[in-house]
Order: structure tokens, then sequence, then C-alpha cells
């Protein structure tokens, strides 16, 4: 296929404004793409090369050096190539226009027909990989090998294509489209309908690879993936917790009875083991087996099946007292290069709570009680290696009473589990069979959320010419939308107010991305993709927000009153911020607080 027509879908979506409008498009695009290569067209559209779980290089050109390439496959200096960027707005911009000119001028002087037998057609096939090649140059001489190859690529592409290539290679391609819209369109151009859609959505929790399921479903059909397993080795999207704090309604939802387990405060990891191979996958799928290589040894020797996929939380222990620590001590295991002398100074233990597969059975559709059984019958326990704490109730006060055990032996709270016939392992689904108890949770709002960047404005006084406050949005997970909640400008250190520039500028586009909701105007939108842990004082009606709007009040949104930024959240992605839904619920749980407080029944 030739990237032509990429390039004209990219175009198309720039301009867009609807969600709707991008599912259509998307259709479109996947009918017209051979299967074989689909999954790549899949990738370029989520603005990747491939699923960051593979632990595959990126593409790593710096920003001079696409500079320098540009300017040799236009003939121009590489000042020139600043000046045009810098006057177009961006370097996707510069090359086409310098390309366009460049052509101009050899046409000119070689003559029309000559000039276009010189050039043959890009292919999508081509375009990918070339950039995969670039990627994975490494080492000494591969900044000029990455050179080199992006120029070979600018010099066969048309000028607009050019523009997209750079905005690829730069990172900004900012298209903005999101998984949840490219399943809906895959469901319609190859599964017949919305109905496939669930399929479709269980074949992604199982491979955690778009660009896979794509290329399974236009090839195979929708009965393959019909069929799919767990697979040792390629990661599961991990099963997520809905949010509550009233024991009785709790135990309600779970269907009268649950597990309730200790909640660790440490760090998810989804445990893959073939023999004596372990990988160990974080909550957002990267691989960080390296970081823990006590726990690699402590699963090898305690997990008795050959083959096993189990899922704990990883804590940091006090070597002297043996009492857990805060997970941000885990994060000392993130520099890559002491990692030996920090599992010395910080040892770890793994609290498995679940298994998805063992020995050839996908357990993932079985209920928890057979799961922990599971669990149990392959797991020796030892000093790195345990199941969480858990025991299984039916009365509200003995929830209770296990809740403050928790919080006294250093957890964060509770998790309570259903262990009805249905409660399977939701892949990749935040839903009512886990429930999260944390211990913040009061009338006022002292539990955080964490919502998505989509905009920032620039500040007054002190902070005059730089940018003061950001706009947050929460995401609408049924809508696949990104709604606002507030505008955040206080919690900022003035180191974090002297990084934000950089921070954000790879996301700054000139207008509102397509997924976001917004009645305010920010001085520059943002694309969502940086999650930061909010607080405040309560939670509010607004009319000026669009979260959750007309689901508590037909005209009002919910907000947070005085919020404030606590700090960044690199481990999650936007769509796993808090969700409208997740906020409707807080506010109506925090009306009901206010009520029981002063007596009155009616506080909405
Ligand atoms: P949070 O920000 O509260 O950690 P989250 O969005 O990362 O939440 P949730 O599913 O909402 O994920 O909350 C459950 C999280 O708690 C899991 O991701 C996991 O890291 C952690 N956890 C700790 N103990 C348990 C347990 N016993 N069972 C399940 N998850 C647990």
């Amino acid at each position: 296929m030739p990237f032509k027509v990429l390039a004209d879908t990219f175009e198309a979506l720039e301009s867009i404004t609807a969600r709707t409008q991008m599912t259509n498009i998307l259709v479109g695009l996947f009918k017209k793409t051979p299967p074989d290569i689909i999954d790549k067209v899949v990738y370029f559209l989520e603005e990747r090369l491939w699923p960051d779980w593979k632990g595959l290089p990126e593409l790593g050109v710096a920003e001079k050096s696409i500079i320098k390439a540009i300017a040799l496959a236009t003939g121009q200096s590489e000042d020139s190539v600043e000046k045009t960027a810098k006057t177009l707005g961006d370097l996707g911009k510069a090359a086409e226009a310098l390309l366009s000119a460049y052509r101009d001028k050899a046409r000119k002087s070689a003559g029309l027909l000559a000039f276009a037998s010189s050039r043959r057609e890009l292919t999508v096939k081509r375009v990918y990989d070339t950039l995969a090649r670039i990627a994975m140059a490494q080492g000494e001489g591969s900044k000029d090998i990455k050179i080199r190859l992006l120029v070979g690529l600018l010099t066969e592409a048309s000028p607009k294509e050019a523009r997209y290539i750079v905005r690829f290679v730069e990172g900004k391609l900012r298209l903005g489209v999101g998984e949840a819209t490219i399943m809906d369109a895959l469901a319609i151009a190859f599964g017949g309908g919305s109905f496939a859609r669930p399929i479709i959505e269980r074949a992604f929790n199982l491979r955690a690879d778009l660009g896979e399921v794509a290329k399974i479903i236009a090839i195979k059909g929708i009965e393959e993936l019909k069929a799919l397993k767990p697979t040792v080795g390629i990661p599961i999207r991990p099963m997520l917790a809905e949010r509550h704090n009233d024991p009785k309604e709790i135990l309600e939802k779970v269907g009268g009875a649950g597990f309730v387990e200790y909640k660790y405060d440490g760090e998810r990891a989804q445990i893959h083991k073939s023999g004596s191979n372990v990988i160990i996958f974080s909550r957002r799928l990267e691989n960080i087996t390296h970081q823990y290589p006590d726990v690699v040894e402590y699963v090898r020797k305690g997990i008795k099946a050959n083959e096993a996929i189990v899922e704990g939380e990883i804590v940091a222990i006090d070597p002297d007292t043996g009492e857990f620590k805060p997970f941000q001590e885990l994060m000392h295991r993130k520099r890559k290069y002491d990692v030996h002398a920090v599992v010395k100074e910080i040892p770890v233990k793994v609290f498995l709570f679940d298994v998805l597969y063992a020995d050839g059975v996908d357990y993932t559709v079985r209920p928890l009680v057979e799961r922990r059984k599971v669990l149990e019958g392959i797991v020796e326990r030892s000093e790195g290696l345990d199941i969480a704490e858990y025991i299984t109730v039916k009365d509200p006060v003995e929830l209770e009473k296990f809740f403050m055990k928790a919080i006294n032996e250093g957890a964060e709270g509770v998790m309570v589990k259903a262990i009805h016939k249905d409660s399977i392992y939701q892949a990749g689904t935040r839903g009512w069979l886990w429930i999260k108890f944390k211990r913040d949770y009061r009338s006022e709002m002292i539990d955080t959320v964490d919502l998505v960047v989509v905009g920032a404005f620039y500040g007054r006084g002190r902070r005059g010419g730089k940018f003061g406050a950001l706009l947050m949005a929460a995401y609408n997970d049924e809508k696949d939308v990104f709604e606002t909640v507030c505008k955040v400008g206080s919690g900022f250190t003035d180191e974090d107010l002297a990084k934000l520039p950089d921070l954000l500028k790879p996301y700054i586009v000139d207008k509102k991305p397509a997924r976001v909701v917004s009645n305010i105007e920010p001085d520059v939108w943002v694309v969502p993709k940086l999650v930061a842990e909010i607080i405040g004082a309560e939670l509010t009606l607004s009319p000026l927000h669009t979260c959750a709007l007309g689901k508590v009040r037909s005209d009002a949104g919910i907000s947070i009153r005085f919020p404030r930024f606590i700090r960044w959240r690199d481990d999650k992605g936007p769509e796993d911020a808090t969700t409208s839904n997740e906020l409707v619920e807080m506010y109506k749980r925090q009306l009901k607080k206010i009520a029981e407080k002063t007596g009155e029944g009616e506080a909405a």
C-alpha cells in the first residue's frame, strides 16, 4: 500500500473534531489496507513502532539529527531548516515546505518528465521497515546511520509524506487516536459490527498488542480471535479495581461475601515463568525484570508450575525491622546501574494475589476461589515470596476489623474481591469484582485522583511568561473522551514549574485534540498523555467543567475545589486516569457523608 494513503489519512484525522468521524476514517483506512501490513498501520496510528512491552528500542533520533537529515534531503543549511521550522511551527511542516521548494527547482532544471520518473513511490512497508532499522541502529556510529536512513526516506517521500515521517520520528504525530477508537473501527471493518467489539477487546486484553489483534482478525477472522489464550511471555492487561469506602456497601457490591486482602503499597508485577525463564511486567506492561533479579530467583525456586503467569505486589521491606516501606523506595531500582547494590540495601518481598495461567490452563475465565486454590498449590512460600494476606468475609464489622489490621501493619488499605461463580479475571477492565478500600477515604476529598493534562495556561506575576497552571481532565471510559475537571496551579515546586515547558513541549498542539471535551480555552492545548495525582478540598459542581456533565445535574460537571498538584504518575497512561464515573461515585459518597454529619437527608 502506498504510504500516501496513510499520509492522507493523517491529514484527514488532523482536521476533524469528533470521535465518530475519527472512527469512520479508520474504518475506511482498514478496509483499504492489505491484511499482512495492517499491524504496521495500527502501530502508526498508535504512534509507535511496536508495543512497549516488547522492550525493543525506540527511534532515538535527536532533534538535531532530524534537522540535519532534512537539511541534507532538501539542499538547505541546518540553520535555514531551523528558521523555517520556527516560522511554520514545526519540523514536519518545514520538511514539507523545503522539500517542495527543492523539487520545484529540480523540476525546472531537469524537465518535468525526467524528474517524475526518477522517484519511486514509498510504501507503508518500506517506511515502516526503514523506521525499524533506524530504531535498531545502536551503539557506535549509530547516529550517522540513523541520519543516513532518514535522509533516504525523505528523498523518496512526497512533501506531505515527509511532513508525517518527520513528525513520527520526532514523536509528535499527535493524531490523538485512542485504543478504543481503533477497536471500534476494527469491529466495524472486520467483525461485522459493534457486537464484535467485546471479542476484540478481550483479545487485546490478552495480547496487549493491537497491531497483532488487527492482523489476526483481518487475516483469520473473528473466530480465531475468540480462541486466543494467555501465552507465557506476552503480558496480559491487568484487571483493575473500583473504589469504595463503606464496608456494608462494598460487601453488597461483591454479592454479600468476598475475599478481603491487604492492599500492599508497592509495585504491581505480572510474573511470567517458563522453566527457569522469568519475565516481570509492570502495571503498564513494561518489562521490569532487570530491576528485580532477587524476585526472579524467588520465582524460579518458589513457583512449582513449569509454566505460569501470576500476579502480585512487590513491596520494599525494611531490612532491620522487616516492616513494609513506602513504594517510593522501589524507585531506586529504576536506575539500572546500581540495581545490585539496591537489592541488598532495600530488599523486597512479593505478595502474590492471582494466577492467570498455569501449565496449559487459562485461569482468567475461572472464578477467584478456584484461582486462589491453584495459586496456593503452586507457591512454596519463602522469605521473598508469599501469598497476599486474606480472609473470607460476610460481615461488614469483620471487614472493618481486617481493614484496621491491614493499616496497622503498614498496608495502604484492603482489596475486597468477589468470589461468586462469575468472579473471573477481567483483564484490562476496572470493575466491581475488585473494590479498593483505602485508608484515606473520608467525607472531604482526602483521597487523590489521577487526572490527565489537556491544556496549559501562562502564569502571571512571578510566573509571567511561563506556564502557571494546567487544565486537567478525567477519562470518560464510556465515550473514550477526556472531560475537564479543574485548573490546577498550586502544589508545584519551583523545580516542577521550571520543568513544565520541556515536559509539555512534545504534546502541545494548536487546536483542541479531538478526544478532549472542554468549555474552557487554555493558552495551549495538550494531547492527553501526562497523568498527575491531584488532591483538593472537596468535589463540587461547576458549569465550567465537562466531567460527567449532566450526570449529577443537567447543567454542571464535577470539579475539584482548591486543587493541588501532588506528583506525576509516570506509571499511568491517559486511559488509566480516574474516570468521570468514578468521580460521580466519589461525589455521591461525599454528599452522603455530609448528609450523615449534618443529619439532613437531602444534601443534594
Ligand atoms: P492505585 O493508584 O490505588 O494503586 P491503580 O489504578 O494502580 O490504583 P487499582 O486496580 O485501582 O490500580 O488498585 C489496585 C492496585 O493495588 C493494583 O494495581 C496493585 O498494584 C495494588 N495491590 C496491592 N495489593 C493488592 C491485592 N491484594 N490485590 C490486587 N491489587 C493489589
